[in-house]
């Protein structure tokens, strides 16, 4: 590690522990804030959030090139303050104690759980949605009744730098704070002993943030990526499969963790398919270049990786099905269009890494169990979608496949979905979080037990004897 880099670690540390006791100190005065101080947190939030809205939407279009304001809207503005109101209408109901039975042998005595603050809450944030992806799981906390420490990602610094000023305009250091910097500042990041660390992100990057966090005990919840299959039935309507499919697919260029990364499709089917692809690709986005409800990505270095993914297939005898009306496409625009991989085998690039692009992989399958062995045969992904096929097949796809989420019937929804858990499974990630299971990724669930005056507990003391024997087997009968 070179000495500027061991720099930045102990300055970014020495900034963050302040930041972090002083965050401490606050939850210890305030360890159980009421129904009142939550709301207004989240109030201040949501007021951040649509007073900043062309601020957002002009900072995120910066960073990437091109990114339509629509998208903007609604995939994070809309969602943030969708999951702000849903947290606020329901959190008298999840902030209450929870009474569950007691066993008849501790009776006359009562059980419940208490939902409390877990304390000091640390959240690290990737830049493909920079604002609802550190907005939500914030939310969720301060719901919760924590502080917040955000350090969101250097990939989209002009987004970063808004995050940090309109939150310090909105709230008190020690209620939520955001750092800025990368992947050093990250490092120091996951070594504060916080109370919970909340991370989305790459694998790759999700293991080193699961061993940082282990040397403190600190639990984590990893929101990483992976590759979401489409499995498309014989007898799905290509049509409306290919008009949901490219809409997932082309939000926000490819850029989105749960978008569908590659296609299983019936054998004999991949002409239609493809046609019907093309038809919904040409109706969404007529164009690319010039387009501008069509994103740019992000950076070069993410341009050049998707072009060698494609590269890599090609140069292994890959076909690839380009979906561009003619249109140059300049790389200082770093746009690229639909592109369809055909006759694509295990050893390419583009079946082994997660294509956080708009590539397009085709696979095909003979019979409907090779389809779901194929799946089962790689590591756990993030989301699963399936077209087609009847009630059957479904039920066959939902319990002999495991993946983080499904939407059965279109891609992406379920995300949006505020009773749903949003995470991932195995190599996808480890918690959830969206609505009450966000809330309670950040709440501790005490057990309380409590004894009367009165109680029967005294029969099975010391000296042991008689008694007890009786007593035991007496317990024993009534279990
Ligand atoms: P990334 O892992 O490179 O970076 C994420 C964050 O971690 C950034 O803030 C970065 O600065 C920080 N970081 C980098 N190295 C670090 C280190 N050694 N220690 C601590 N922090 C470090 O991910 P990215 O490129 O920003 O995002 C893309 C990835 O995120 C994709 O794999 C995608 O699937 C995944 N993702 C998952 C979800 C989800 O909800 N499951 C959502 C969006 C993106």
């Amino acid at each position: 590690m070179s000495v500027t880099a061991e720099q930045a670690i102990r300055a970014a540390g020495d900034e963050l522990q302040r930041l972090f006791l002083a965050q401490r100190r606050a939850f210890a005065a305030e360890p159980d804030p009421p129904l009142s101080t939550r709301r207004d947190r989240l109030n201040r939030l949501e007021a951040l959030t649509e007073r900043h809205e062309d601020d957002i939407i002009a900072a995120i279009a910066a960073d990437f090139g091109t990114r339509p304001a629509q998208e903007t809207r609604l995939a994070e503005l809309f969602t943030v303050t969708a999951g702000i109101r849903y947290a606020r209408r329901h959190l008298r109901g999840w902030m209450r104690p929870r009474r569950v039975p007691t066993p008849l042998y501790l009776w006359p005595g009562s059980s419940r759980i208490l939902r409390q603050p877990l304390g000091v809450v640390g959240v690290i944030s990737p830049w493909n949605y920079p604002f609802q992806l550190a907005m939500l799981p914030a939310v969720a906390a301060l719901a919760a009744g924590n502080r917040v420490l955000l350090k969101p990602s250097e990939l989209t610094p002009r987004t970063s730098a808004l995050l940090e000023h309109v939150v310090a305009a909105h709230f008190a250091a020690d209620e939520f704070a955001v750092v800025t910097g990368g992947p050093e500042v990250g490092e120091a990041f996951a070594r504060v002993p916080f109370d919970h660390l909340f991370f989305t992100g790459s694998t790759a990057v999700g293991r080193k943030i699961a061993q940082a966090a282990a040397a403190n005990l600190t639990p984590v919840t990893l929101e990483l990526g992976g590759k979401s299959p489409v499995l498309i039935a014989e007898d799905a309507d290509f049509n409306v499969a290919a008009s949901r499919l490219v809409m997932g697919k082309l939000l926000n260029a490819g850029q989105t963790c749960i978008a569908p990364d590659y296609v299983l499709a019936p054998e004999g089917r991949i002409d239609a398919l493809v046609e019907a692809i093309r038809g919904s690709a040409a109706a969404l986005y007529p164009t690319v270049g010039s387009n501008p409800d069509y994103t740019s990505i992000v950076n070069e270095q993410h341009y050049a990786r998707i072009k060698s993914i494609v590269d890599d297939a090609l140069a292994k005898g890959a076909r690839a099905v380009r979906l561009n009306a003619g249109e140059k496409l300049p790389a200082s625009s770093r746009k690229l269009e639909l592109t369809l991989l055909l006759g694509v085998r295990d050893d390419m690039a583009v079946l082994q890494e997660e294509i956080f692009g708009p590539v397009l992989p085709i696979e095909t399958y003979a019979t409907f169990d090779e389809a779901i062995a194929r799946i089962n045969a790689r590591p756990r992904p993030l989301a699963l979608y399936a077209f087609g096929g009847g009630a059957v097949e479904r039920e066959r796809v939902l319990r002999e496949t495991t993946a983080g989420g499904v939407t059965l019937g279109d891609t992406l929804w379920h995300f949006s979905s505020e009773g749903l858990p949003f995470g991932g499974v195995g190599a996808s990630g480890i918690g959830a979080y969206h609505g009450e299971h966000g809330f309670l990724t950040f709440t501790h669930e005490k057990a309380v037990f409590t004894q009367p005056r009165l109680a029967l507990t005294w029969l099975l003391y010391p000296p042991y004897g008689k008694r007890f024997e009786r007593v035991l087997a007496l317990l024993k009968k009534l279990t």
